[in-house]
């Protein structure tokens, strides 16, 4: 979807509503009283009507829209600007390119669509050839730093997260050079590790049957080994950074570049929600313009709280 035929296609309210409709029926309508997934469509209500015990569910009713007193139009524009761009936009840059008055209802929404962006992602684990490292991401110190530490205000911090990417080893049969491809990705925040120096993010991250992590050994992760095939661990250098781990590092240093450019401050909580949209699009940097598509379905099965 470029903006052109973004353009033609979402003139006004009513297209993008029954655009949605149109996505949402493909997905199905389920009854929230009684599980009923058979609707009559109600065209003056937008709202469908359950065959069964005759409840309604409206068009916002069940996704992420539902306690959003946005228009869709307003909803699809910020999907559109969300999903065109590889750098991504601020909640406040959004605001402005819509022209809207308030900024919380749009800070809001973003962040629920970063969030639909997660759940999406949470979905999928990652197998075989797994490289993973943590990386320090900025953002802005806590309220209680800036009192104990008596920091000022805007004043900055560490947040430690995971990183992990599919990769695979290719020789080329020509040359015999080995080099590594990448699939997909994830990106955690790391809470305090466990006991056992696991983190149950890892554990949802990978298919554990027959996963190979390779890592450096500075992790703070001890027991790998215990959840994987093979846990390999290689000293921490140049080479390790251009090779073992290298679609980690490129992973890394890009979202910090891309958080640096584009977002004033981050607060630590929010942190995982930049890491969402990141990796959500870095996972379909193939999808091109159907990446549009894909956020709207996602944002169809994702709730709205
Ligand atoms: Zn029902």
């Amino acid at each position: 979807m470029d903006i052109f035929s973004f353009g033609v296609h979402f003139t006004d309210e009513k297209s993008c509503r029954l655009h949605f409709k149109e996505q949402r029926d493909k997905q199905g309508v389920v009854c929230k009283r009684c599980g009923c997934t058979d609707h009559y469509w109600l065209i003056n209500k937008w709202s469908y009507q359950c065959k069964s015990c005759s409840s309604r569910t409206s068009l916002r009713s069940g996704t992420i829209m539902e306690s959003s007193k946005l228009s869709f139009l307003v909803w699809y524009k910020t999907i559109f600007l969300m999903s065109t761009t590889k750098k991504g936009f601020s909640s406040k840059e959004i605001q402005r390119q819509l022209g809207l008055k308030r900024y919380e209802p749009v800070w809001a929404m973003v962040h629920k669509l970063r969030r639909a962006m997660g759940d999406r992602d949470d979905r999928y684990t990652l197998e075989g050839m797994i490289e993973m490292d943590e990386g320090y991401f900025t953002i802005e110190a806590s309220e209680q730093a800036h009192k104990t530490q008596k920091a000022g205000r805007g004043s900055k911090t560490k947040s430690n997260v995971m990183i992990m990417a599919e990769s695979t080893i290719l020789e080329d049969i020509e040359t015999g050079k080995v080099d590594r491809q990448c699939r997909y990705f994830k990106a955690k925040v790391l809470e305090d590790h466990k006991a056992d120096g696991t983190d149950q993010s890892f554990k949802d991250a990978i298919d554990d049957e027959q996963t190979i992590i390779f890592t450096d050994k500075s992790t703070s992760y001890v027991n790998i080994a215990d959840y994987v095939e093979i846990h390999m661990t290689e000293k921490s250098n140049e080479q390790t950074t251009k090779e073992t781990l290298k679609w980690v590092h490129i992973a890394i240093s890009n979202a910090k570049r891309n958080f640096a450019g584009t977002y004033h401050k981050i607060k630590k909580k929010y942190l995982q929600l930049y890491l969402n949209e990141f990796v959500y699009k870095l996972n379909r940097r193939y999808f091109g313009e159907r990446i549009f598509d894909r956020l709207i379905i996602a944002s169809i099965t994702a709730n709205g709280h």
